[in-house]
């Protein structure tokens, strides 16, 4: 007589129910530092390359093109113009483009639109009120036309 145990059911194998107590602390490093407090004081902040002078619109410790750390920053105004977007239902998500930089923000239009997003439509960030902000991209509340 063999003492051989086989699953029939593939799932008690796979499944165990439990948890783990993990204690950890997330560092959104630097650069998304600098963009975080930034945010909290009602600003948006540009990260500029001291070697090719591009401004970036997006938290970054080394340009992307000369590869050299970005230590500058610059106060971006918080209007820009749709680059693109995109609809979930009554959600519309933009890609804001600002002037005199690169790369995008992506981020929701204030709801309820006035008729369909288009490119290039010029757009303003509206923030939260000072005390209700944390520093997190939620600190804008959505963008609006204007
Ligand atoms: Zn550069």
């Amino acid at each position: 007589m063999t003492s051989e145990f086989r699953y029939t059911n593939s799932e008690e194998v796979r499944v165990w129910k439990d948890h783990i107590p993990l204690k950890y602390k997330y560092s959104i490093g630097v650069a998304a530092q600098k963009f975080s407090s930034a945010l909290k004081e009602g600003k948006l902040l540009g990260f500029k390359c001291s070697s090719c002078s591009k401004v970036y619109a997006l938290p970054l410790l080394f340009c992307p093109e000369c590869f050299k750390e970005i230590r500058e920053y610059v106060e971006i105004k918080p209007e820009g113009e749709i680059y693109s977007f995109t609809e979930r239902g009554e959600e519309v998500v933009i890609a804001v483009k600002f002037p005199d930089t690169y790369g995008v923000l992506i981020h929701k239009m204030k709801k309820p639109l006035a008729g369909r997003p288009r490119i290039g439509q010029k757009v303003r960030a509206v923030f939260k009120k000072k005390e209700e902000r944390s520093g997190d991209i939620t600190d804008i509340l959505w963008f609006e036309l204007f």
